[in-house]
């Protein structure tokens, strides 16, 4: 093969990776996708997300169509059940080790890029007071998502519709106490349009989302954050949230109303915590066996030596997109992923000349 055609290695088949594969290959260009689950996808796949904002478009649908795309392009060959065990070389020539469902083989790649994505917050560590694993009826976003998804928004305690639900914001983001001191980005938006879906499944439902303070980006303001409040009656309380504690068979939420400068206690039938990201075990694991530096939360270090770069990882010819590198939300992977996709190409052409 020509080294200016050695194809492109990516790691992770989420949105990030699968949109990196379709460019690459959308340019003429080999790729081989590598996914440790059995299913493309990613987490919006994985959690059975309802609706993608801001579109308001069918999860499922919209991660099918991506989906398609590159498992219906002979430029792409897919490796489930597969992951990356070893890697030696440099740009141009990087000889990696792949162990899949028929066992280990050696393959040369020209660039690679990195796109494990994340997880969500565990809001059942210690210094977490929301009981998440005590009681049914406090949930986190993604478990909120499988019930729209499903139009089954009931309390799990007894499996009837709440009258009234609470969202909690910056569970695990925004906190010094557990390190993780950014903010997650995508929560607020998520919790308003979960908080719109909700009162189009349940309109008699009661719904107010508690936060420190509201992060819409761009267009979310217009396309979230007000039609909630607007013409859904969405109420947003600006308080903060110390414990959640049974009171009879519904739940008392006890913190601060920062505007009013008082104690608050609301009681609700169901709640839903607002949980952040945080960088998947695979995000760890590449970084790691990749030899990329991280960042103190353990996100793959990106921004290359000039600091402008999203992509560039501190290994040249290996790049990061979307939720490997920072909180994202699908604009940003996307973007990202198609930036990886041209520099991985470039990596590759620029090393067969200098050869
Ligand atoms: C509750 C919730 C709802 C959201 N809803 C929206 C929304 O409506 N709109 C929006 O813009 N954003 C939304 N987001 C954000 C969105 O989910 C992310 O932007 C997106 O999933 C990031 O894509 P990714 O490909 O970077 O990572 P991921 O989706 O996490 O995909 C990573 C993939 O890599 C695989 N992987 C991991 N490690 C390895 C390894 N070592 N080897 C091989 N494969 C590996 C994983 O199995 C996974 O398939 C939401 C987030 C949350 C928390
Ligand atoms: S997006 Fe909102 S809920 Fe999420 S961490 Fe930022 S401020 Fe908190």
């Amino acid at each position: 093969m020509q080294d200016t055609m050695r194809p492109i290695l990516v790691i992770g088949g989420g949105p990030g990776g699968l949109e990196a594969a379709r460019t690459v290959a959308a340019l003429g260009h080999p790729v081989v996708l590598v996914e440790r689950r059995q299913r493309l996808g990613g987490t919006p796949d994985a959690e059975r997300y309802a609706k993608l904002t801001h579109h308001f478009r069918d999860a499922e649908e919209a991660i099918g169509e991506l989906v398609a795309s590159v498992t219906e392009n002979p430029l792409v060959e897919i490796l489930t059940r597969s992951e990356v065990t070893g890697c030696e070389g440099e740009p141009g020539h990087f000889r990696v080790t792949l162990t899949t469902p028929s066992g280990a083989q050696e393959r040369v790649f020209g660039a690679i890029i990195v796109a494990t994505g994340f997880q969500h917050f565990d809001p059942g560590r210690e210094t977490q007071l929301y009981n998440y694993y005590s009681f049914p009826d406090v949930v986190t976003l993604s478990d909120m998502e499988a019930m729209l998804k499903a139009h089954q928004v009931v309390r799990p305690s007894n499996g009837q519709p709440p009258e009234r639900v609470a969202f909690i914001q910056c569970v695990g983001s925004r906190d010094r106490q557990i390190g993780n001191e950014f903010c997650s980005k995508v929560c607020c938006g998520i919790a308003s349009k979960q908080a719109i879906e909700i009162k189009q499944q349940l309109p008699d439902a009661r719904v107010f989302i508690f936060y420190i303070d509201m992060r819409m980006y761009g267009y979310w303001e217009n396309e979230l954050y007000w039609p909630a409040q607007e013409q859904y009656k969405v109420n947003y309380v600006k308080g903060i949230v110390s414990e959640i504690l049974p009171k009879g068979d519904r739940l008392l939420i006890r913190g601060e109303d920062t505007t009013m400068g008082r104690p608050m206690e609301v009681t609700v039938d169901l709640v839903v915590l607002s949980v952040g990201m945080e960088p998947s075990s695979g995000t760890r694991q590449m970084a790691k066996l990749l030899g990329l530096a991280q960042n103190k939360y353990g996100y793959i270090e990106a921004g290359g030596p000039t600091g402008l770069d999203p992509v560039a990882t501190s290994r040249p010819g290996i790049f990061v997109v979307g939720a490997a590198a920072r909180p994202a939300d699908l604009d940003d992977t996307f973007a990202t992923a198609g930036l990886a996709a041209a520099r991985a190409i470039a990596t590759v052409r620029q090393a067969a000349v200098v050869r």
